[in-house]
């Protein structure tokens, strides 16, 4: 089909091809070919055969599909198996299969991000969202991700004092942990930390 101009009508065109690349959460980059229909007759610009938006789309879906496989393949470097996660999220069976080999849904891929940032959310479900639990689970993260602030600034005092405080403040009961986070300001200073 000649491809004509929407505004004088005329088949006058030049067209300019801008490779592009589009990039999602957790995903690779997906490369696409944008047009740039140009008339030589009136100077109109544009996608004269709207195909952009079909290359867009297809570069989004694949950009998907290889985040889904990224992120399922790093649970599983984890050792958290398909058949856990199906079971802590009571999940029909296969579904995380269903999610790799098609297209997943918005959904499924909107709960995959959340598990593939916060893979220790899987125990928390799995412990029936036991309240107790999941707050020693998030401070027992809090610990980790500290600690590796610690390492990445070179166990500086100030950090491995405030993580010292931090740990000793998860050793003790769940309920000396609420009050103490809201009403000590040396473990609000570690709280202000973690978050950084
Ligand atoms: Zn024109």
């Amino acid at each position: 089909m000649t491809k004509s101009c929407p505004a004088c009508g005329s088949d006058s065109i030049s067209t300019t091809e801008i490779h592009n690349r589009i990039h999602i959460a957790y995903g690779d980059y997906e490369e696409y070919i944008e047009v740039v229909d140009h008339c030589l007759s009136c100077g109109e610009e544009g996608d004269f055969s709207d195909v952009n938006n079909t290359e867009i789309n297809r570069a989004l879906n694949l950009a998907k599909r290889h985040s889904v496989c990224n992120i399922i393949d790093f649970l599983q470097d984890q050792n958290v198996k398909t058949a856990y996660l199906e079971r802590a999220l009571e999940l029909p069976a296969r579904t995380v299969n269903r999610w790799k080999t098609k297209e997943p849904s918005a959904s499924g891929l909107a709960l995959l991000r959340i598990i593939r940032t916060y893979p220790w959310i899987l125990e928390v479900a799995d412990a029936d969202y036991d309240e107790t639990f999941s707050r020693s689970k998030l401070m027992e993260q809090a610990a980790k991700d500290f600690y590796q602030i610690c390492e990445a600034n070179n166990f500086d005092q100030k950090y491995r004092l405030a993580q010292g405080r931090f740990e000793a403040t998860i050793a003790t009961k769940p309920e000396f942990i609420e009050t103490k986070f809201t009403t000590n300001n040396d473990n609000n200073f570690v709280v202000s930390h973690c978050s950084y």
